[in-house]
């Protein structure tokens, strides 16, 4: 992994290289954006860089430490994420460690849907991180610690990582990696260097997944549906998140024409509350997307500038049926929510008034 193997975030990746390259890296870097924008690939690549045999500001790729931490198995490289559920960590010692990852009311119960992760990152995990920051390295000029996702570290376990930020050994290096960077602590963000990323426009990532290899209509599509997030355009199941997105569009342009197609819409509104927070998080990021277009459509923006480009004039259309000005107002109110989603948030009621917005009525 390289900087170059990373599509986009040209501007971020200048600064870490000059940050790698003056030889007083930060202790703490805290790299925050959207889920899928490729962050975590670019705090590999940081990790990588730091322990690189070249020592230069950017990872070679090809010497061993760099193919160690690709690997994930680099002994000063240390990788602290979401443990899977059920399984009892042990400590060093053998002793198993209390489940203390249900810190906060409701997330217990919510645990039960939310895949086979445990939902927060526990202070024994940081504690961990921790000890092991003590130690000099191994191999490597230094330890690095990438913690991602940080924002899923529950009270404790940010409380316990403050002290690490606040005096940092001499050779560790905390990479904190965050799609909701306002659920860490404010004193742990004002530690670390905050590198901000966002999705590319769609056009120009589209370009870059051609430029390897990728079909125009398939790059065009991906970069569509994954909302210009490079990551998720790698990943995202085309077919699937084309019917998804076909659902949602023909939902909003039912709602669009008034209150009397919501009671039909409402059952939907539950199956969105029943799935978990990745499939919340990417109905809500579809119909902002679709929405955010049909406000711009209706406003008169030339139709190969939308995000949905496929879908011009159905979404100039549905803009039109909205309105420009609630279109945007819809937009605003999921920005809101998906700040302030968590876990213990009832989803169900999240998608009603989502859904009763769109059709001009009061929330059920
Ligand atoms: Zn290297």
């Amino acid at each position: 992994l390289t900087f170059a193997d990373i599509l986009g975030h040209e501007p971020q990746l200048e600064l870490l290289r000059r940050a790698l390259g003056s030889g007083r890296f930060p202790h703490a870097l805290l790299l925050h954006g959207p889920q899928g924008v490729g962050k975590g690939a670019v705090a590999l690549a940081v990790a990588s860089a730091l322990v690189c045999d070249t020592g230069g500001s950017e990872p070679c790729g090809a010497c061993v430490p760099c193919r160690k931490t690709e690997h994930g198995n680099h002994p000063d490289v240390m990788r602290i994420g979401r443990l899977p559920k059920k399984e009892s960590r042990k400590r060093p010692g053998g002793a198993e460690e209390a489940d203390d990852g249900t810190g906060e009311d409701g997330e217990g119960e919510e645990a039960g849907r939310s895949g086979d992760l445990r939902p927060f990152i526990i202070v024994a995990q940081i504690r961990d991180l921790i000890e092991h920051a003590a130690f000099a390295p191994r191999e490597a000029p230094r330890r690095v610690f990438v913690v991602d996702p940080a924002d899923r570290m529950n009270g404790g376990a940010q409380n316990a990582l403050l002290k690490t930020l606040e005096e940092p050994p001499g050779r560790a290096v905390l990479i904190l990696v965050a799609s909701r960077p306002h659920l860490l602590l404010p004193t742990v963000r004002s530690r670390c260097l905050s590198v901000g990323f966002a999705p590319l426009p769609a056009e120009r990532l589209a370009s870059l997944l051609q430029r390897r290899g990728m079909s125009r209509e398939e790059a065009l599509a991906r970069a569509a549906l994954s909302g210009g997030r490079p990551g998720a355009a790698l990943g995202l199941d085309l077919e699937a998140l084309r019917e998804l997105r076909e659902e949602v569009l023909s939902a909003c342009e039912e709602l669009a024409r008034g209150p009397k197609a919501l009671a039909a819409r409402l059952p939907q509104a539950e199956g969105i509350g029943r799935a978990d927070e990745g499939a919340m998080l990417e109905w809500l990021d579809l119909l902002e997307g679709l929405l955010r277009d049909a406000a711009r459509a209706a406003s008169g923006v030339p139709s190969e500038s939308l995000l949905h480009a496929d879908l011009a004039a159905r979404l100039a259309a549905l803009g039109g049926a909205l309105g420009p000005e609630r279109a945007a107002a819809l937009v605003r109110s999921i920005e809101r929510l998906r700040g302030e989603m968590r876990f213990n948030l009832n989803r169900t009621l999240i998608a009603e008034a989502l859904l009763a917005a769109l059709a001009g009525a009061p929330a059920p």
